[in-house]
């Protein structure tokens, strides 16, 4: 008599919930890449015991049939990797050519947040979409851990549930070497429960991802064949294929913000730039510092 165990059909009812709203996406996981123009998202809190925020993942640029289709670098988990193998056999063989191949072979790693989008340039996506998950370099990341420690000036723990902030990151540029990022945080910290009530939605509706898994573990068979694929394009270019231009759009000013706050406190709204004064108007002294909003 075999044991059987009684079903779980929370956990049932909550992966074919996932299930359904993934096919709705056309993927495994609904990647946010961010477009040029301002996107403004809220960064959720961590997915995992581990308490970190965003999953580092190491890539290889891979194409398929002229497209870009990166594949995870094996070597992170363990797994042979073609890729890396074969960068490392040409810059042993030397020589100009070769040491520039070489660097088209290495993995650039990327990183993966669960995010809210509350405005993006083309509207597409908004809160009402739920849980993305936003792919970034390393540019980005970085601005955005700057942001999340930097005690000093008020910005620390964006992710909290309570008393987060939001952040615009502008992208501009197109290319792997033209695109500029500007990652910049939102004047007022915002409640998640709050932010999602503007769209009639709430905090128990949203589906976290495990970034842990987000990126499929290849198998050291699956690396030689993306290799075998991207050597089949002709003139490979490790960079991803340049996309029409878009407009440049204007980056404001960095934002003052107040000295550090609790969680739900709000902070001041930023002072606007100081026009140039009319000639023979003296220019007034600025407030002096640490002068606190309302509480
Ligand atoms: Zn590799």
């Amino acid at each position: 008599m075999p044991q059987f165990y009684s079903r779980n059909e929370a956990a049932l009812a909550e992966d074919y919930r996932r299930d359904q709203k993934m096919g709705a996406e056309g993927g495994n996981i609904p990647l946010l890449f961010l477009k040029n123009g301002v996107t403004e998202i809220r960064i959720l809190p961590p997915y995992s015991e581990a308490g970190s925020f965003f999953k580092e993942v190491k890539e290889h640029s891979s194409t398929k049939d002229g497209k870009f289709n990166p594949i995870a670098c094996g070597r992170q988990f363990g797994v042979d990797c073609a890729f890396c193998n074969e960068g490392e056999r040409l810059f042993q063989e030397g020589g100009e050519d070769n040491v520039q191949a070489a660097r088209e072979y290495k993995p650039r790693s990327n990183f993966f947040f669960n995010v809210l989008v509350v405005s993006s340039p083309t509207g597409d996506v908004n809160l009402t979409h739920g849980v993305k998950v936003m792919k970034t370099g390393v540019m980005v990341k970085r601005d955005i851990l700057d942001i999340d420690q930097d005690a000093a000036a008020g910005f620390a723990d964006i992710t909290h549930p309570e008393g987060g902030i939001n952040l615009r990151i502008t992208r501009q540029g197109q290319g792997r070497m033209n695109t500029k990022y500007n990652t910049k945080p939102t004047s007022t910290r915002t409640g998640l429960p709050e932010l999602l009530a503007t769209v009639g939605s709430s905090i128990e509706e949203l589906t976290m991802y495990n970034l842990d898994e987000v990126v499929d573990v290849p198998t050291a068979e699956q690396i030689v064949q993306a290799l075998a694929d991207t050597n089949a394009t002709p003139g490979f270019d490790a960079a991803p294929p340049v996309k029409a231009p878009a407009q440049v759009p204007t980056v404001g000013p960095r934002i003052p913000m107040a000295n550090p706050v609790g969680p739900g406190v709000p902070i001041p709204a930023p002072n606007p730039p100081n026009p140039a004064p009319p000639v023979g108007i003296p220019i007034l002294p600025p407030p002096p510092p640490g002068i606190k909003g309302e509480q």
